[in-house]
């Protein structure tokens, strides 16, 4: 079922777009801002007639998405939540989910906190053994949904293992590539059914539009997805549709780029005598290094590190200069969070402590600025850290 690629990624990422404008071929796609379309006549429209069903450049950006991750169907929404949301829209009361042990916070958040008062059941998993995973999975079992590397202790999961044995008991496998992106990991080639992204990171890639999208292979689960995003109405705006193929244009350099900065960074991080432990799939010894080069085509641009202590965090935060503590990942700024009390706040103290996820932990999504000035910016801020008592 897979679309055969024709055109390498790079192509494809560069000239999202071109040629979507069926009117006047401008390159740029136009921001088609309105609501509603004039019919023709009676029954008769020209294939867009309001907004939330369909508009021009929303259209473009999602089939370039589609075009990205090599699916048939890209389906954009008003946020990765939304994008996820719709993808639950797929289940009943009594059915179950399972997900990775170490979900995106608001993920977990949803799951938790919203989608098990419908009925909806989730389990937490080890995802890069398919065998356990399979272990898990009941009778009522719908559907796998991984993220690899996870947020923020980047585990890698099995892609292609998980939807093998998820297939052949007819349930979907859904995978969260947000962190890779389609420049450096393809899921639905690796066999999953779906793939979905919060275009707020790598994709838009500027830390200016919040956005998702959903990408399907099979074309009734991609008219299904359509149908939720008309049906409930998360849609992309067309401006915020047309900053996300700005954003695509350059997804090629800018990965390419951050990734360089970022395995400079995690050397330094690792030789570094206050850093702890670092969690990056490009440094040897990660776990499970292997299956991620087998499935993904570079270690990306996010790396999450350990301090000695949890005290030495706020100091270190305080004193980065060109590093922006903000709460994001995937632009072209360098961004620094601490998980623990912001971005996976929602999930118990208990539960972050089971998966590994200490208030020691910081994630840091490395940009596109000059890596000296990143490395150096850390050094100073490493060195305030450590004579702070
Ligand atoms: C940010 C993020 C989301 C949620 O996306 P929003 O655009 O913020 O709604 C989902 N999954 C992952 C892995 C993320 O990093």
């Amino acid at each position: 079922m897979q679309l055969k690629r024709k055109r390498s990624i790079d192509t494809l990422a560069a000239q999202a777009g071109v040629d979507a404008d069926r009117a006047f071929g401008s390159v740029s796609v136009p921001i088609y801002q309105t609501a509603i379309y004039r019919y023709e006549k009676f029954g008769k429209h020209r294939g867009f007639d309001y907004s939330r069903s369909e508009n021009p450049t929303r259209q473009a950006a999602e089939t370039a998405l589609a075009d990205l991750e090599g699916g048939t169907r890209g389906v954009a929404f008003s946020s990765g939540m939304a994008a996820i949301q719709a993808v639950m829209t797929l289940f009943r009361t009594g059915d179950h989910i399972l997900c990775s042990d170490d979900l995106y916070g608001g993920t977990y958040r949803l799951f938790e906190q919203i989608l098990k008062h419908y009925g909806l059941a989730f389990d937490y998993v080890d995802m890069g053994d398919p065998r356990a995973v399979e272990k898990r999975m009941r009778k009522k079992t719908r559907a796998v949904f991984l993220e690899t590397p996870t947020n923020p202790l980047m585990k890698i999961a099995d892609i292609g293992g998980v939807a093998r044995i998820s297939r052949k008991k007819g349930i979907l496998s859904v995978v969260d590539n947000t962190f890779m992106s389609p420049l450096l990991q393809r899921p639905l080639a690796l066999g999953a059914d779906m793939v979905v992204h919060s275009a707020t990171k790598f994709l838009g890639g500027h830390n200016d539009l919040i956005g998702g999208a959903v990408v399907t292979v099979d074309p009734d689960l991609g008219e299904r997805m359509h149908f939720a995003q008309k049906a409930v109405g998360a849609v992309l705006s067309p401006f915020d549709s047309w900053l996300l193929l700005r954003g695509v244009k350059t997804l090629a350099v800018r990965v390419s780029r951050a990734q360089q900065n970022a395995e400079v960074i995690a050397a330094f991080l690792a030789a570094h005598p206050f850093v702890r432990k670092v969690f990056y799939p490009g440094l040897p010894g990660h776990t499970r290094r292997e299956l991620h080069f087998s499935q993904a085509d570079g270690p990306g641009a996010v790396i999450s590190f350990e301090l000695p202590r949890k005290s030495a965090v706020p100091p270190f935060l305080n004193a980065l200069k060109t590093i922006l503590l903000a709460e994001s990942l995937g632009g072209v700024e360098s961004l620094i969070t601490h998980p623990s009390t912001m971005t996976h706040a929602d999930i118990p103290l208990e539960e972050q402590a089971a998966v590994g996820l200490t208030p020691r932990l910081v994630r840091l999504s490395v940009g596109i600025e000059n890596p000296d000035d990143l490395v150096t910016d850390l050094a100073q801020a490493l060195r305030k850290a450590k004579g702070h008592r």
